[in-house]
This record gives C-alpha cells, sequence and structure tokens, in this order.
C-alpha cells in the first residue's frame, strides 16, 4: 500500500501492527491496529500476545492494509509560525505547493500562518485542503491587521479578518500599539469566537512586553519567540550601547543575544512574567529552530538538505544582505555566536520552567527564513525542545495535541485515539528514541548484522483527515522541481 502525493481516501484504511505514541504524553504501547474510516480513527486495538490470547477477541478488518511492523504511529505534527511562500523569486511557479508537500513529507498535518498579506488565498488553500483538493495540510489563518493606531481601528481590524475568514490574528505591535489597544481587539476576537486568538511577536521596539501583553488578552494569546519576556523582567531598559540602532538588524540581533543573560540577573521577576502568562492561559511558541544560525552560523547555512530540496530562490534570499530582513550575518563575530549559545541555555532553562509550572508550549518553526526549511525545520525544533530538557514523550505531546489543543481543534486534541480526526504520522522508526529518524533525508545507521552503514528512517506515510500521503515520492517531486528550478 502506497498512498499517493495527492491524498488517498479508502472506505477503511487499517494500520496494522504500529507502535503507538498517542500525542497525550502517555509512553509507547504496541503493536496495535488503527482503523480510520472517512476522516476519523474508529478503532485502536492493541494486538499484543496478551490481548489476543483473551477469550472473544477479534482482529479488526478493512478495506486497505498498511503494515507499519517496527514503525511508529504518531498525531499528525502542527507548525504553530508558518509563512506560506507565495512568491516565485522564491520558490518558483508552484511556491506555495513546494512547501506544502514539504511539510506532509514530514508528518506536519496542520500549520498555523502568521501573517504578510497573503490571508485571502490562504484563506482559499484553507478551503481546498478541507476538501481535500490541495496537498497540503490543515491551515489555520492568522490574518495581519496592518498599521493600528487607536482600540477602535484595532475592532475594525478585528472584525475585516473575521469577515475575510480568518482563524486568528497575527499582529507585530509596533511601539504605537498599547495595551489598551490590544485588550480592545482581545475582546473583539473574544467575542467573534476566533479560537485560535492572537498571535504576538512583540518587537523589542514596542512598549510592550509578555506580562502587559498576557494580562491584555487573558486565554487568547500566544506569544511568538521569546521577545517580551526577558524585557519584562528587566527592570527599565536592556543596557543597550550608546551607539545601538534599533534599525540596524546586525545591532539589534546582536544584542538579542544578550537578552536573557541580563534577564537572568533577575530570576525573580522572570518567575512572575511566566507565572502571570501562566494564570493568563498565554501559549509560548518559542520558534528556536529559526534563531539557531545566531549561535552556530556554519551549521544551519551547512544542512545537508539544503542541496536537494531546498529552492535555489531561498538559498539566495538567505545569503548576507543589509537590504533585506533576516539576513545580518555579515560582520557575525564568535563574540556573537558565544552570547546566544548562552542565549540558548537561559532561554530553555526558563521555557522548561515555564512548562513545568503548568504553561502551554508549542512548536513552531517560521521557517522559510535563515535556512529554516519547510518541514525539516519542525523536526530541527522537536531536537531543540529536547535539548531544552523535554523528554521525547513530551515533546511528541507539544508539537502535536498542546498545538490543537490551544487552538481549540477539539476532534485533534486528542491525538491517536478512537473518535477523533485521523491525522497521523507514520514513521519509520523510533522517534522517541531519536528525531532525526523524522527527517526527510533519513539517517544512516547499522545494517543488521551491524557490518555496514545503510540509510533509514523517514516519515513513511502522513495521513490528514483520513487521506494517505505517501511521503517518499513526496519528496522525490520535490526534488525533482528543485533540480528544474536550478535548470
Ligand atoms: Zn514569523
Amino acid at each position: 500500500m502506497s498512498g499517493s502525493t495527492k491524498g488517498e481516501k479508502y472506505g477503511s484504511l487499517i494500520i496494522r501492527n504500529a507502535t503507538l505514541v498517542n500525542g497525550r504524553g502517555t509512553p509507547a504501547s504496541g503493536p496495535t491496529d488503527i482503523v480510520i474510516e472517512g476522516d476519523r480513527i474508529t478503532e485502536v486495538v492493541s494486538v499484543s500476545p496478551g490481548a489476543a490470547s483473551r477469550s472473544g477477541f477479534k482482529r479488526p478488518e478493512g478495506d486497505v492494509e498498511i503494515d507499519a511492523a517496527g514503525m511508529y504511529v504518531l498525531p499528525g505534527f502542527v507548525d504553530m509560525h508558518v509563512h506560506v511562500p507565495f512568491r516565485e523569486s522564491q520558490c518558483g511557479p508552484e511556491a506555495p505547493e513546494y512547501a506544502y508537500k514539504l511539510f506532509l513529507a514530514h508528518g506536519v498535518t496542520t500549520i498555523r500562518t502568521c501573517g504578510f498579506g497573503t490571508d485571502e488565498k490562504l484563506v482559499e488553500h484553507r478551503r481546498l485542503s478541507e476538501e481535500n483538493g490541495l496537498a497540503a495540510p490543515r491551515i489555520v489563518v492568522m490574518g495581519s491587521t496592518g498599521e493600528i493606531t487607536t482600540p477602535d481601528e484595532g475592532r475594525e481590524a478585528v472584525h475585516r479578518l473575521h469577515k475575510l475568514g480568518t482563524d486568528g490574528i497575527k499582529m507585530i505591535p509596533r511601539s504605537n500599539v498599547t495595551a489598551e489597544i490590544l485588550a480592545a481587539m482581545g475582546e473583539e476576537v473574544r467575542e467573534l469566537d476566533m479560537k485560535a486568538g492572537i498571535a504576538v511577536h512583540i518587537p523589542q521596539s514596542s512598549e510592550l512586553d509578555a506580562v502587559t501583553a498576557s494580562e491584555a488578552v487573558p486565554d487568547y494569546l500566544s506569544l511568538e519567540h521569546t521577545y517580551g519576556i526577558p524585557q519584562a523582567a528587566i527592570p527599565g531598559s536592556q543596557s543597550l550601547p550608546p551607539d545601538y540602532n534599533y534599525s540596524d538588524e546586525v545591532d539589534r540581533f546582536r544584542l538579542s543575544g544578550h537578552v536573557w543573560t541580563e534577564a537572568d540577573r533577575y530570576p525573580d521577576n522572570v518567575l512572575w512574567a511566566l507565572d502571570t502568562m501562566i494564570e493568563n492561559g498565554t501559549v509560548w511558541d518559542p520558534t528556536m529552530a529559526v534563531y539557531e544560525i545566531n549561535r552556530e552560523y556554519q551549521l544551519p547555512s551547512r544542512w545537508r538538505w539544503l542541496d536537494r530540496y531546498a529552492a535555489p530562490g531561498l538559498l539566495r534570499g538567505w545569503e548576507p544582505n543589509p537590504a533585506s530582513h533576516a539576513t545580518y550575518h555579515f560582520n557575525w563575530r564568535t563574540a556573537d555566536e558565544v552570547a546566544w549559545k548562552q542565549k540558548y541555555r537561559i532561554w530553555m532553562k526558563y521555557l522548561k520552567v515555564f512548562a513545568d509550572r503548568g504553561g502551554v508550549v508549542t512548536a513552531g518553526t517560521d521557517c522559510g527564513f535563515m535556512y529554516t526549511l519547510y518541514g525539516f525545520g519542525l523536526v530541527r525544533e522537536l531536537e531543540l525542545l529536547q535539548e531544552a530538557g523535554f523528554h521525547p514523550i513530551g515533546v511528541v505531546k507539544i508539537a502535536t495535541t498542546n498545538a490543537t489543543a490551544s487552538m481549540g481543534l477539539k476532534d485533534l486534541a486528542g491525538g491517536v485515539q478512537k473518535g477523533f480526526t485521523a491525522d497521523i504520522a507514520i514513521v519509520d522508526g523510533n522517534p522517541l528514541d531519536n528525531f532525526k529518524v523524522m527527517y526527510g533525508t533519513g539517517v544512516k545507521m547499522y545494517s543488521e548484522d551491524r557490518t555496514s552503514v545503510v540509510q533509514g528512517g523517514g516519515v513513511r506515510w502522513t495521513i490528514k483527515g483520513g487521506a494517505l500521503y505517501d511521503c517518499r515520492t513526496l519528496l522525490n517531486e520535490v526534488e525533482e522541481y528543485v533540480s528544474e528550478l536550478k535548470g
């Protein structure tokens, strides 16, 4: 059974002999048979010797079978911070389809898009994806507001986007956006029941911080990246040098490398900020993968998968360039990398503290920037969450049911369980042992007799709403597309 790159639907589909990680934070179990009818999981049955020997035990039947012996079945993954590419100069004439295929090929069945003025197209793609008319993950559209200067303008922007059909709002509150404006928008979002809420990226130039934003929008806010938390903890402003210029991205990102180190001198303040977020139900979506280049420039720019799967326009766009955004790696120094390494240690420490005290963490990437490639980037984020101290079982929960629950997607929030929507990743290998098995490029491993090295791993199939995708074929199509773009 192979599925296709279009998403094949069957009367009933059965996954046999799988080891199941259901995404709710409980341990793996198996072997298990999972039955999917229409878009639902209708049975999850243990077929372990103990269960099978009980009287009256009957193995479930299905029209079409997948033998997943030796494989792991997990809920479909969610990338919470995505900008779908639409520009031909970036990813060629089929830019969005290219990115969607890379997501599906990595078991990503839902993406939350974070603005940039493509809301109408994305609402249309969301509909096509729901109807299985487009090979794409589910799309949760966070609309962009444009500039807002008063609470009334904020309310109007929310209404406009709600009418357009977006699921939530993405905001980068400029310096003129006050807590009052944000609160007005939060009220509208609540009234209109936009369950995906407001995702804020609080720039360092904003007067808002994690605490004021969290208080302004209880229950409907997710905080993107890491901005706003150290700012809330540091009394007054960060100790910036006198010639610092926020508009210069080298300055901005260089000094951003020191902000957590400075905040860590006020640990009680950091805990106060985190606890305020927890009390207000603010979700933290750290997107560690995209900033990793700051701690080791040579590393992400040499990821092995870029040669085969990165569109040439992306690679060109990531080259150091003072005229574009997030391409500030010129004059990037050893000291900058050392500072960012320290920043990651502290950032990760408090991310884990936030979760340990009851905060909800999700996994997002901001892929498309700084060598973070669609699909691959999310696997890297899983690795970084493990580095932050989360157990792999917890990492899977963060990247699946934490995300779906936080966006009010109730039919997905149970993970791989009877009665829930069938969004599933079937992985050739054990991601709890090694997340690297999920990369489309797979992993090198011992042959069975341990005398040579063989290529293994990869997400084998992705199921979205009961539709089956063959991940290897998806990757082959992407590879061909990229080589055509290269001419
Ligand atoms: Zn972004």
